[in-house]
């Protein structure tokens, strides 16, 4: 079995949702995991700071708009007139929702009420559009089988068990849709897996069914060797490892959700990245097989805090990492990259919600200076570190200020820390150095 999932462009106009049912009305059993279309997640989460700031007239006027954009496509999208009728209904069961969310008081369990209406609508939409083009498909909902655990990492078990059931227990149909990014946490209460999340959605499936194959289908061919946005004549990379696609998406190739590889490498079940609007464009391909060595591509990460922690007594002191550790674990803080001298240690996290209290912490037995507005230029590759072109990264160094670089960490990455306003830069000139 295949899994595809489809991002908010390809179920983003009628055009790409006719290109996303040419795409899947090929043989073989599938489940298809759909995002919101476009804009609508972003539209739910300012509708969720309207509900926390009680701006009601400001809700309900863009509810209007989204109301209008949702039923002029389906209006273009749907011919037959129990169809629409059956669609028009849900959606406008779901817009009442909204507005009612508009007088209620804010919670996290409103704003992930709020958030899942996204896909809850492109499911419903796509699935009934797809019998009305004759293809046998059904809707699976996710609610009924994901899960997330307390520490909001997927209930294998729990999914497994109930995904097989639900399947089992439904009519058999070709193409199964259900919604990506939404779940269940552990107390069975509405939850997410993240912005961006449906690629996750899609590796947890594919895990658990042991798909032939995950393929994420979005707006571009795969992953560019540098960001397309800041950079000139980037190009597809057609075969990336899992561990390299990770560091990728981990640092900030804005093409897959960070952990999308981490539930399927272990089976080493293919993830395929496909351009909805270009089928026949290779794409790329991840698998657990390591091409050829050296850079292969340059991602860069925004909204990165840099903390410098000095203590006087570092110097032949033991110890003094494990404390500075220990604040960062407390407050369920990540750390990014790391380096140290004898008396200080740097480092850069990407969550500051907990910042103060950690820096607050960190005064008790240290100096602490932060930098924010910092980012993360990352160069991946099958053992970068080795190959005989890293070098030239270095000739960058005389033309940028680097705050700080992590060297050595993995095989597979370099990654470089400066100032955001010097990232597009770097990027160029990096870009220039490695690939020309
Ligand atoms: N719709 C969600 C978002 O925009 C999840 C996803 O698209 O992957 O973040
Ligand atoms: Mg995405």
């Amino acid at each position: 079995m295949l899994v595809l999932k489809f991002g908010g462009t390809s179920v983003g106009s009628v055009e790409n949702m006719t290109n996303v049912k040419n795409i899947i009305k090929t043989s073989g059993k599938k489940v298809v995991v759909l995002s919101a279309m476009s804009g609508t997640t972003n539209a739910l989460v300012a509708l969720s700071e309207n509900v926390r700031n009680n701006e009601i007239k400001e809700g309900n006027k863009s509810l209007d708009e989204l109301y209008i954009k949702y039923n002029k496509t389906i209006s273009e999208l749907l011919n037959q007139s129990s169809l629409s009728q059956e669609v028009g209904n849900y959606i406008d069961s779901v817009f009442d929702f909204l507005r009612s969310c508009l007088n209620e008081s804010y919670s996290e369990l409103l704003y992930n009420q709020i958030v899942s209406q996204g896909e809850l609508l492109s499911t419903f939409i796509f699935s009934r559009f797809l019998t009305q083009e004759g293809l046998n498909a059904r809707l699976l909902p996710a609610l009924d089988f994901m899960r997330i655990d307390r520490n909001k990492e997927p209930d294998n078990f729990y999914i497994a068990q109930n995904l097989n059931r639900a399947i089992d227990e439904m009519l058999p149909a070709d193409i199964y849709i259900t919604q990506g990014f939404i779940c269940l946490d552990a107390d069975g209460k509405i939850s997410n897996l993240e912005r961006g999340g449906s690629d996750y959605t899609a590796t947890i499936i594919g895990a658990v069914i042991n798909a032939d194959e995950v393929q994420i289908w979005t707006d571009i061919d795969g992953f560019h060797n540098n960001d397309p946005r800041c950079v000139e004549n980037t190009h597809a990379i057609s075969d990336l490892s899992f561990d390299e696609a990770a560091e990728l998406a981990y640092f900030g190739a804005k093409i897959l959700h960070p952990q999308t590889v981490m539930p399927v490498r272990k089976f080493d079940i293919p993830v395929r990245l496909k351009n909805t609007m270009s089928p026949e464009s290779y794409g790329t391909l991840i698998t657990s097989e390591v091409h050829e060595e050296g850079i292969k591509a340059i991602a860069a990460k925004d909204n990165i805090t840099a903390i410098k922690i000095k203590s006087a007594r570092m110097l032949l002191a033991y110890g003094f990492l494990k404390k500075v550790f220990e604040i960062f674990e407390k407050y369920e803080t990540s750390i990014d990259m790391v380096t140290t001298s004898e008396i200080a240690v740097s480092l850069t996290i990407d969550n500051a919600t907990h910042l103060d209290s950690i820096v607050e912490e960190l005064n008790k037995f240290a100096l602490v200076e932060v930098d924010q507005n910092q980012s993360i230029v990352c160069l991946v590759g099958n053992s970068i570190i080795y190959h005989q072109d890293t070098y030239k990264l270095f000739q960058v160094l005389q033309d940028v200020n680097v705050r700080m670089i992590s060297y050595g960490g993995s095989n597979n990455n370099i990654s470089l820390l400066v100032n955001t306003d010097d990232k597009l830069t770097t990027l160029k000139k990096v870009h220039g150095y490695v690939f020309r």
